[in-house]
């Protein structure tokens, strides 16, 4: 039983024919977890949240029983608490590795991905390949791309925290200028992908991605110039940047930091 209060993992939804998708509150907004399943393997995307009670987690890979039982491994996009809670605990009920990108600093992670993507073959011709774009809302972040064989253009990418949809961006461990960067690319790969699953928020697609990146774009080139003009208070653009104070706040100290 999960308790009053503890968060519910909501029952998986299908996005495709091979994937899909649960919510389950988290520090801020929901986090989406993903589920990809073929006849062989399983892959499971930022199965969180954050310190909940073992029958949450318990509760989450029930879900996920209800739908297959093939080998289950877990993704982790990059090493934020509230994308990594179920890792320990699933690794400890069967799940065969813990993929994270080496700069994740993902403890939990058995498999490590570096400059090269990595494919996972999850059987009949369904894939998910694992790469890392460049820094961006951290120094470790990993896309998650589904794709078939007979299905071309129609993939979907799981973008983690690289994308968000309905709140902004969290600057606080990030590389703002490589992150416009990331979003460049991600946008570039829509020939190959349909859907963009954020870490938090609804499925977009690759125009919402690209007016993600002409804001972060127009918020760095804002900060930047702030930062040159009042060395002592680049606070000052936080009314024209476009994000809210906080995170503005963030962006700005990021920036500072950041000689890229
Ligand atoms: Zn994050």
């Amino acid at each position: 039983m999960v308790s009053v209060g503890a968060p519910a993992v909501e029952p998986f939804t299908r996005l495709s024919e091979d994937v899909w998708l649960s919510r389950v509150a988290s520090e801020d907004t929901p986090l989406n977890i993903g589920l990809v399943i073929g006849p062989d393997r399983a892959v499971l995307v930022d199965p969180g949240p954050t310190d909940a009670e073992d029958a949450v987690y318990a509760n989450l890979l029930e879900r996920v029983r209800e739908l297959t039982d093939a080998e289950l491994v877990v993704v982790s996009t990059h090493g934020h608490a509230d994308h990594i809670g179920a890792n320990a605990y699933l690794r400890a009920h069967g799940a065969a590795a813990v993929w994270a990108h080496c700069d994740a600093g993902v403890g939990t992670a058995t498999d490590l991905v570096e400059e090269e993507p990595v494919t996972l073959e999850l059987g009949q011709g369904l894939s998910v390949v694992l790469e890392h774009l460049g820094r961006g809302h951290t120094e470790g972040d990993l896309v998650v791309g589904v794709q078939r064989e007979d299905r071309q253009g129609r993939g979907i990418l799981f973008c983690g925290d690289l994308v968000r949809e309905g709140t902004d961006p969290r600057f606080r461990d990030s590389y703002p200028k490589e992150w416009v960067r990331t979003l460049g690319r991600i946008w570039s790969m829509s020939g190959t992908y349909a859907k963009f699953v954020p870490g938090h928020g609804r499925p977009v697609d690759a125009e919402f991605v690209a007016s993600m990146r002409r804001r972060m774009q127009q918020g760095h080139n804002v900060s930047s110039q702030a930062i040159r003009d009042s060395v002592n208070d680049a606070t000052k653009a936080i009314p024209i940047l476009p994000y809210g104070p906080d995170e503005s706040r963030e962006l700005i100290t990021r920036l500072r930091g950041d000689d890229s």
